[in-house]
């Protein structure tokens, strides 16, 4: 097995050689892995080959404006033949859901990632799992390709390298992120308008559960423990989806002195949702476990029967022994 490294070159002659290509992005895609697949969209373009995006799963609402997001397709199992697969920030092939189906009719695989645990799992890998985003890796590629920036492209770049390092908040954020930005600017990159579409802006029932939230915020343990909740009548009341609170849970964490936060929600199946979240060095993933729940160490989630006042108790009973232990 090829140790883990950018190969840019390499998937460069595999691109080279091919004229159907066939361009992957992962399961609910995000803005890094539709910023590097409407980016080599325009690049192989320009390079004269044909060109096919797919994505298992709908492109959210708030990427829409990516140049060449409307010629995704969800795979069929009807397509091609083509000379080369190419799949950017996916990190194993099930990530690619039924993408990863395109491998059996192309003549050849490459991919272009940055997860530290991706196996390796084309004939071609360019990988390099310090690397803050694909997008990053995607800029090296076009030079490889000899591919010049254009306003187009570099709109594509800026929306993968912004998502993936929490609009250049998190520790991955580098140099060679802003050196990119830099370019990008210098094609006239409209980034106060991407930036309020990518990081501001929410749906009108994403703004409106915020204040159910809020408005059910309550601190424990000296404010070290944040808690919130949201009822079907909330739900109904801002005519929300579930995945409207998905981030809202953050609120809470967000206070000065909170250690620990959760949101519960009632799903319309009866289910109780929660969302567990901590500050590093503080983990929740054990809490979420001992609830048959799962996670990462800093953000983890829980479904379990109500009633939602009973549920709640107890995961807060569990938090409060975890911060205390
Ligand atoms: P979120 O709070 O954003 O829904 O989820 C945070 C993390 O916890 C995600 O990595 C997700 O996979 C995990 N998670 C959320 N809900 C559940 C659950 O009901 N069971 C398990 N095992 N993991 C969950
Ligand atoms: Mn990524």
């Amino acid at each position: 097995m090829t140790a883990m490294s950018r190969n840019p070159e390499a998937v460069a002659e595999a691109i080279r050689k091919a004229q159907k290509i066939a361009v992957c992005s992962h399961v609910n895609p995000d803005g890094d892995t539709l910023g590097c697949a409407t980016a080599m969209r325009l690049a192989l373009r320009k390079l004269g080959k044909e060109v096919s995006l797919f994505c298992d799963g709908k492109v959210p609402d708030m990427l829409a404006f990516l140049p060449g997001s409307e010629e995704i397709r969800i795979p069929t199992g009807t397509e091609g033949p083509f000379d080369l697969m190419l799949a950017v920030d996916a990190s194993d092939e099930k990530r690619l859901g039924a993408c990863a189906a395109l491998k059996a009719v192309s003549a050849h695989t490459a991919q272009i990632d940055h997860h530290p645990t991706n196996p390796l799992y084309m004939e071609v890998n360019s990988v390099d799992g310090d690397a803050p985003a694909t997008a990053v890796m995607i800029r090296e590629q076009l030079k490889a390709l000899d591919v010049d920036l254009t306003p187009e492209i570099a709109v594509c770049l800026y929306t993968g390298i912004s998502t993936d390092t929490g609009n250049f908040a998190f520790a991955a954020t580098n140099a060679e992120c802003f050196s990119i930005m830099s370019e990008l600017m210098g094609q006239n990159l409209p980034l106060a308008r991407l930036n309020r579409i990518l990081f501001r802006e929410h749906a009108m029932p994403q703004v409106k559960l915020l204040g159910c939230a809020l408005s059910s915020l309550e601190y424990y343990e000296n404010g070290r423990i944040a808690v919130m909740k949201l009822t079907r009548k909330d739900f109904e009341e801002c005519h929300a989806l579930c995945e409207h609170a998905d981030t809202l849970v953050n609120y809470g964490l967000d206070t000065i002195g909170t250690r620990m936060a959760m949101l519960a929600r009632e799903a319309d199946n009866g289910m109780i949702k929660f969302s567990l979240r901590a500050k590093e060095p503080d983990a929740i993933n054990d809490v979420a476990q001992s609830f048959g729940g799962g996670g990462h160490p800093q953000a983890a989630g829980i479904t379990m029967d109500g009633p939602l006042e009973d549920a709640m108790d107890k995961v807060l009973q569990a938090m409060i022994r975890k911060l205390n232990g």
